[in-house]
């Protein structure tokens, strides 16, 4: 295994996409081998810029994340786009981190774009990108890109991931403030109105409109501890014409620069870690606790019992727990 995560920190990419896919299997001798290699890989991880990226379809993602990804490569960074897809998880296909979406960035060779596992929870999908993401970090590659859709509990779980989240909105997102929802806008750390070209007058509204909203939803502070009004965290870009790219570079890095300097960068890496931890516990707990023999009988009859009310949800919880401890060797 080790020559694997050797031929990965010299920057290979065959054999990133190699350890990938070892990661993604499901298959319990790869399991193991996935482990000893991130543990292995695990004092060359932490060094990129992990930057989260969501917007709902058409609203010019891929366009974006090539034209940021080539304006990074130019500046002499390497780029892993990642996706979190949850529709994959549905239909077993991934449309998201597609290559052919990103066709200038998937033909250079200091860039890496690879597609949203395709199996299993968003829990497990979010999983193995988390995994993908620290073999990238080893690989060499300064920025991380996830990309997800902007509908429903992916945003969450790549916010969970990332040190910076960035929203794309369309021009007009200002008009119907309410089509934004509140809790994505206060997880963004930056709101990137793309397709400014399209109406310069309402993308510069929406800007307006959206940093005043902020001001009033976040009341001087964001989860992050920051005041907003002294970054900025709405800007506008044009992805087809590359426009604006520089400024929301500049923006991204002073972010950057005032959270390391508080130490609120750090703190966020620590718990969001903290969080992957339990969270993968509570997968395992509730694994074994299904998997366990005899259990599914069990379930089902308290399943039966608690649809039907004849017994309380509680108490079936109770009672189902305390059969798993009986049974449970430690
Ligand atoms: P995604 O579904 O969020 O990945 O969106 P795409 O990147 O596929 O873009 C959807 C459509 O919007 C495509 O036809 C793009 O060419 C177009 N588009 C993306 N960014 C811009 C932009 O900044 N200006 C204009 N005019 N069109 C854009």
């Amino acid at each position: 295994m080790s020559e694997l995560a050797q031929r990965l920190k010299t920057g290979e990419r065959r054999a990133l996409a190699k350890a990938i896919t070892l990661i993604e299997s499901t298959r319990a001798d790869h399991r193991e081998q996935a482990d000893a290699l991130l543990t292995e890989l695990m004092p060359a991880t932490g060094r990129a810029l992990r930057l989260g990226i969501s917007g709902v379809p058409g609203v010019g993602k891929s366009t974006f994340i090539e034209a940021f990804g080539c304006f990074l490569l130019e500046r002499g960074h390497r780029v892993a786009v990642l996706a979190v897809d949850p529709s994959s998880t549905l239909s077993g296909g991934a449309i998201l981190g597609d290559k052919t979406r990103m066709e200038k960035l998937s033909m250079d060779e200091r860039a890496f774009i690879r597609p949203s596992p395709s199996s299993g929870t968003l829990g497990g999908v979010a999983e193995k990108t988390r995994e993908a993401l620290l073999l990238c970090e080893a690989a060499g590659y300064d920025v991380v890109i996830v990309e997800t859709v902007g509908v429903g509990q992916s945003e969450t779980a790549v916010a969970g991931m990332t040190d910076l989240y960035l929203l794309l909105q369309l021009p007009n997102a200002g008009d119907d403030l309410q089509a934004i929802k509140k809790g994505v806008m206060e997880l963004a750390d930056l709101i990137v109105i793309n397709k400014a070209d399209l109406d310069p007058a309402a993308a510069t509204r929406a800007q307006a409109q959206i940093t005043s909203a902020l001001r009033l939803l976040g009341s001087g502070r964001t989860p992050q501890g920051d005041h907003p009004n002294a970054l900025q965290r709405v800007l506008q870009v044009s992805a087809l014409k590359a426009d604006g790219i520089a400024p929301l570079w500049e923006a991204i890095a002073a972010q950057r620069d005032s959270r390391v300097a508080s130490g609120a960068w750090a703190a966020r890496r620590r718990e969001q870690s903290l969080a992957w931890m339990w969270e993968r516990i509570q997968a395992g707990l509730r694994q074994a606790f299904v998997g366990q023999p005899g259990m599914a009988a069990r379930l089902e009859a308290a399943t039966a019992a608690v649809r039907e009310g004849r017994t309380p949800a509680s108490t079936a919880a109770r009672q189902l727990l305390a059969a798993f401890k009986l049974r449970s060797p430690s």
